[in-house]
């Protein structure tokens, strides 16, 4: 099946206690497609300022990665900077400059129309609704949002999630989103806003799928080192979306969404083993192979 990705393409400055990296490629679509590209093909749609590298963008084309939807308009990337704390769970936000984001107005190539999976990934509710009032077909939808967006664009972002099939969400959002603290009734309280599958990040405790009334519980993978969090649940997403796309037909079992949780749990292992996406990028699929039976092996 085809997979459309609208998203934030970034360039990012994060420090963590292994050190920093300055304006490296990051936002939620890009580590979302270098994941997912593994699996089928991703058309990307997002903004770049006319700054950002040629080289990275030399390095989608040369992967399974279209870019007919991705506009480069003249100005800065987006830009964002973030700080974790010592154990890397807090991260605080140093900065976030919107730039080219500012003014953004999505216009989907004819062919990204018709798609049969679409992701939303972490920008505006206005833009991930904007991009699905274009749609001429009737994808399967998944959503990923931030607290920003909850606290601010409420009213979008819950008819974003109204029209879409699957929510990934962390612990701490979904609290902020529905007000409960209990997970099962928080989950059922978005289950009825729309999504009939809810996945909740719960960051080194790992996640948890609901789908229709089915559960799972995924531990993490366990990474050489963790260097860089930053993205990880972007790539999560990625390998999700990514392995049900790579399914035949809609007619999509728990068994494929179980899958797909493994999937995505084991591509997000090698992302924060580094800074930007060097790892992510670099993994053989041999690597990814062998992390898949370690992981069914050992840890599940
Ligand atoms: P995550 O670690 O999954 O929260 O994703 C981090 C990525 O999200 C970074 O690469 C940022 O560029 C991107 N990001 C941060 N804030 C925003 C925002 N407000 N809108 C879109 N993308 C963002």
């Amino acid at each position: 099946m085809s997979l459309v990705v609208v998203g934030s393409i970034a360039l990012d400055t994060v420090i963590t206690p292994k050190g920093r990296r300055d304006n490296a490629v990051g936002g939620s679509a890009t580590f979302f497609s270098l994941s997912a590209e593994r699996l089928t093909r991703v058309r990307i749609v997002g903004v770049v300022g006319s700054d950002f590298p040629e080289a990275a963008l030399n390095e989608f084309r040369k992967r399974n990665i279209d870019l007919e939807g991705l506009e480069v308009k003249s100005g800065k990337t987006f830009r964002w900077g973030g700080e974790y704390r010592r154990n890397m769970k807090e991260r605080e936000t140093i900065y976030t400059e919107l730039n080219v984001f500012e003014t953004f107005d999505p216009h989907l190539p004819e062919a990204y129309k018709q798609t049969d999976v679409l992701f939303l990934a972490n920008i505006h509710p206005a833009l991930q609704l904007k991009v699905l009032d274009q749609m001429e077909a009737d994808p399967l939808v998944g959503l990923d949002t931030m607290n920003l967006w909850i606290n601010n664009s409420r009213e979008e972002l819950l008819q974003a999630i109204g029209r879409s099939h699957i929510i990934i969400i962390n612990d701490e959002e979904i609290i902020q989103l529905t007000g409960m603290h209990y997970l099962v009734d928080a989950v059922r309280y978005v289950q009825e806003l729309g999504p009939h599958t809810v996945i909740v990040k719960k960051g080194k405790y790992g996640a948890e799928l609901f789908h229709y009334r089915q559960h799972g519980v995924y531990p993490i993978c366990p990474e050489e080192i963790l260097t860089d969090p930053t993205g990880a649940g972007d790539t999560f997403a990625g390998g999700f979306m990514g392995y049900l796309a790579s399914r035949e037909s809609r007619k999509l079992s728990y068994e494929d969404y179980h899958e797909a949780m493994i999937y995505g749990t084991v591509m997000a292992s090698f992302l924060v083993e580094s800074f930007s996406t060097d790892k992510l990028a670099a993994v053989t699929d041999r690597e990814i192979r062998e992390r898949l039976l370690m992981f069914r092996r050992e840890i599940l």
